[in-house]
């Protein structure tokens, strides 16, 4: 295990005068979500120590230095033993293959979080480990397309919805600790059941990756000697910025959340043909009404940019 001094180029803050809301926090997967958590919640004096776990040196180094964490290791099991709350922040698949692990390992009393994108399955997987209740799904509804420990942010969260996803089992005391720990971060933190919030952001989050992962599969196999990427614009960059995301992540994503996905992939289907006819048959009016009909909807959602 490597100790570590306070981050040279993000030092937390003195503890604030309040007890913190857990001595030992365990932060398994000390990427963008996980480190962002670690070094706001140690600004934010909400808890007195934070362990990472990760595989790679090289995260353990960066997490250290940049203040993400107190003490950095790769064994999770020992990382386990003595703490009082374990953040899961790997990407899903690996969230759910470590929950009977974690359950084995953890203090009678500790308490079990989240931050993984998909949460159904999680919820499940959980309350077969841990079926006490300790254990608390969360999603963050911040982040980024760039990954891994250099670009935590401790202001990720700062105004973001927070996603709690309790099932009939979970205790009602660990979702009041896990909700504290949010809000304590700055998040705006909102109770979802699980499987809806999976239905939800399959339409929402999910679709537009695929769409994006796709669009910039359909240039590439109509590219020629680089000339159409040469020549493209601000469309294909505003269209496609989230493609630039971890294709590990986004895997796991889309095939945990697979029902949901294919279901908003069967509605976009649709809609592109629904265009597609009235571009081939020249029907300029309906093709008008259905651009008029989307647009609507973008401002109405609040996205004028
Ligand atoms: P990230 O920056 O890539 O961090 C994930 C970390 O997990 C990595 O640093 C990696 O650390 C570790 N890891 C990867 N695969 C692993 C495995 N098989 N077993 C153990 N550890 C593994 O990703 P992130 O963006 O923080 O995402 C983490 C979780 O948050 C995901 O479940 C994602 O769905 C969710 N989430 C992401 C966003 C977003 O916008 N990025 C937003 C909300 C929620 P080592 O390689 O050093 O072990």
């Amino acid at each position: 295990m490597t100790a570590g001094v306070a981050g040279a180029d993000a030092p937390p803050a003195p503890p604030s005068r309040r007890e913190p809301l857990f001595r030992r926090m365990t932060v398994v997967g000390v990427g963008l979500i996980g480190g962002s958590l670690g070094l706001a919640a140690r600004r934010a004096g909400l808890v007195e120590h934070v362990l990472g776990v990760s595989r790679s040196r090289q995260n353990r180094e960066t997490a250290l230095r940049r203040g993400l964490v107190d003490e950095a290791t790769e064994d999770l099991a020992g990382a386990l033993a003595e703490t009082d709350l374990a953040v899961l922040a790997t990407p899903v698949a690996a969230i759910v293959g470590m929950l009977p692990e974690v359950a084995r390992r953890i203090p009678p009393a500790a308490l079990v979080t989240d931050v993984g994108s998909v949460k159904a399955p999680i919820a499940a997987a959980a309350d077969a480990a841990l079926p006490d209740g300790r254990f608390v799904g969360g999603h963050p509804i911040a982040g980024k397309e760039q990954s891994g420990p250099e670009v935590a942010d401790p202001e990720l969260f700062a105004g973001a919805p927070c996603i709690l996803t309790p099932t009939a089992r979970t205790r009602r005391e660990a979702v009041e600790r896990i909700a504290a720990l949010w809000a304590g971060v700055g998040g705006a933190v909102v109770r979802l059941e699980a499987a809806w919030h999976d239905d939800l952001f399959a339409s929402v989050s999910h679709l537009p990756h695929v769409a994006a992962f796709a669009l910039m599969d359909a240039v590439l196999s109509m590219e020629q000697d680089g000339e159409r990427i040469r020549f493209a614009g601000g469309g294909l960059r505003d269209f496609t910025r989230i493609a630039g995301s971890d294709p590990v992540m986004w895997r796991d994503i889309f095939l945990m959340n697979r029902a949901m996905v294919l279901k908003s992939l069967a509605e976009y289907r649709g809609a592109l043909d629904r265009l597609e006819r009235a571009i081939r048959e020249g029907r300029g009016e309906e093709l008008a009404a259905l651009l008029a009909q989307a647009r609507k909807a973008r401002e109405e959602s609040g996205h004028r940019s």
